[in-house]
């Protein structure tokens, strides 16, 4: 199997082509917010956190989409609090109900899983 190089994106290390949108791994592990999924495959955006938009192998998932809606309307509205334990509730019961080998993750290389993971 060929090596794959990793970038350390913390130190501004990044493909020499430099090109918006194109793809790479990174020595960071990154964990998905919404399914908790493993990933250091990440896409380059010049004006985001540490330069690039992390890839969530499960993103085209409809049960991906459907949690990422429920997280994004928790967090973006005031709501009362007895509303919001129950969506995390919720939440929480439609992860469980995911059967774990469709979560997949997406780490290739050899990253550095003792520098702790970082959400995204
Ligand atoms: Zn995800």
């Amino acid at each position: 199997m060929a090596k794959v190089k990793l970038y350390n994106v913390e130190n501004y290390e990044y493909p020499r082509s430099e090109k918006v949108d194109s793809r790479f791994r990174t020595v960071q592990v990154f964990e998905c917010r919404i399914c908790g999924s493993l990933t250091n495959l990440v896409e380059r955006i010049n004006d985001s956190w540490l330069g690039v938009k992390q890839i969530c192998p499960n993103n085209g998932a409809k049960w991906h989409s459907d949690l990422k809606e429920k997280r994004q309307w928790l967090d973006s509205y005031p709501h009362p609090a007895t509303y919001k334990s129950e969506m995390r509730k919720e939440i929480i019961e439609m992860i469980g109900e995911i059967p774990d080998e469709i979560i997949t993750e997406d780490i290739a290389g050899n990253p550095d899983m003792k520098k702790g993971k970082l959400f995204f």
